[in-house]
């Protein structure tokens, strides 16, 4: 079992005395700064001219540019996108760290995959919150908090663990735990989930369900409700109660059903695609075609990204939303899954 770490077993006091820097206030960076500091850490913001400049001082946060903010701190976070890290690191960060510092991260993508290479002479680790930032921010405020994965690459100083530890404590998590470990575990994982599950998986799931019925005449608004709407309310149960929780709240039918068809849908062939997306994560596949599509100025990404959103479910769904006062306007702030 994972080693899981609470308030009590924190020593904060390494993180007192030193300064903050985080670097970008998009969703993680305005939830790390705000609760960093309203429990009490002296805290930048850095990031460049424009709307989160403008958001980060409306908040009541000092705020410099990448390089100032870096330069005046001793432990520096990244909560840029990971695909503007490495620029972003070369240029502004990697010249400004001081020897003794500490570099800091909240998804291992970046250093696993060599696309930022620290120096020898700071501390690198990770701390991780396995949920959105406007999460991190509403539950800290409210006062509990999104459970983190906390990682150390490199432990020059000997305090690493407790800064990690520290910092994870003042964004709020060690209210709810933060697990150890390791970057490869943290990066491959968190790859692996997106794709294969959360929302590779997930999306794929909902789309052939929807075209299964459509194709066979059914309606459309009936096809929705059936394969995505009410999928929030199994989903709730599973999160609050597992499998067999939810299984407890459905009718028999429905159980039945599941036991029956479930295997028919995800079948042996489904895990063996399973098992080449894991692989092709572990080699570093994956990573190379994610950056070489940024290089090229997002070609393919964009291309699907226009697709995706002629897909009939999207217009059925837009106009059925409407419709329901009580499912709330999808949230403007971008929300990557747990790390996504
Ligand atoms: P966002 O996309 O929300 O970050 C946006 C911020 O980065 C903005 O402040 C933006 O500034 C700034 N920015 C973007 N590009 C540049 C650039 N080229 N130069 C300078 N600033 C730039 O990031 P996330 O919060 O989603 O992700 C941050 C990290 O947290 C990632 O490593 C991610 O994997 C990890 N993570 C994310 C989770 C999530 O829920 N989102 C969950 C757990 C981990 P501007 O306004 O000027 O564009
Ligand atoms: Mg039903
Ligand atoms: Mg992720």
């Amino acid at each position: 079992m994972a080693k899981v770490f609470y308030e009590n077993e924190v020593n904060e006091g390494v993180l007192q005395g030193k300064r903050v820097a985080v670097v970008g206030y998009g969703s993680q960076g305005h939830a790390h700064a705000q609760n960093l500091k309203d429990s009490g850490f002296d805290v930048v913001v850095g990031v460049r001219p424009g709307k989160s400049w403008a958001q980060a001082e409306g908040d009541g946060l000092a705020v410099f540019t990448v390089t100032e903010a870096v330069k005046q701190s001793d432990v520096v976070m990244i909560l840029l996108p990971d695909e503007s890290q490495p620029v972003v690191y070369k240029n502004e960060i990697e010249p400004n760290l001081a020897p003794g510092s500490a570099l800091v991260f909240a998804h291992g993508f970046n250093v696993h995959f060599h696309q930022i290479v620290p120096p020898e002479n700071v501390d690198v680790f990770l701390v991780a919150p396995k949920g959105p930032g406007h999460l991190v921010r509403r539950t800290y405020e409210s006062g509990a908090g999104v459970p983190a994965l906390f990682a150390v690459y490199q432990d020059v100083t000997g305090t690493a663990d407790d800064l990690a530890l520290a910092y994870a404590k003042g964004i709020g998590s060690a209210r709810a735990g933060v697990l150890e470990t390791t970057f490869k575990e943290e990066t491959e994982t968190d790859l692996f989930g997106e794709q294969a599950v959360l929302c590779g998986g997930l999306t794929s799931l909902v789309k052939a369900g929807f075209e299964t019925l459509t194709e066979a005449g059914y309606q459309p608004e009936v096809a929705y409700f059936e394969c995505l709407h009410e999928l929030k309310l199994i989903v709730d149960l599973m999160y609050e109660s597992g499998l067999e929780g939810m299984r407890h709240s459905i009718s028999d039918t429905a159980q039945w059903g599941d036991f029956q068809s479930g295997k028919r849908v995800v079948t042996e062939e489904t895990k063996k695609a399973m098992q080449g997306i894991l692989r092709d994560i572990q080699s570093g596949e994956f990573a190379k075609s994610w950056i070489l599509e940024n290089q090229a100025n997002r070609p393919v990404f964009n291309t699907v990204n226009e697709i995706e959103k002629r897909h009939p479910i999207e217009a059925v769904g837009k106009e059925l939303r409407a419709m329901m006062p009580f499912v709330k306007p999808a949230r403007k702030e971008k929300e990557a899954v747990s790390g996504a």
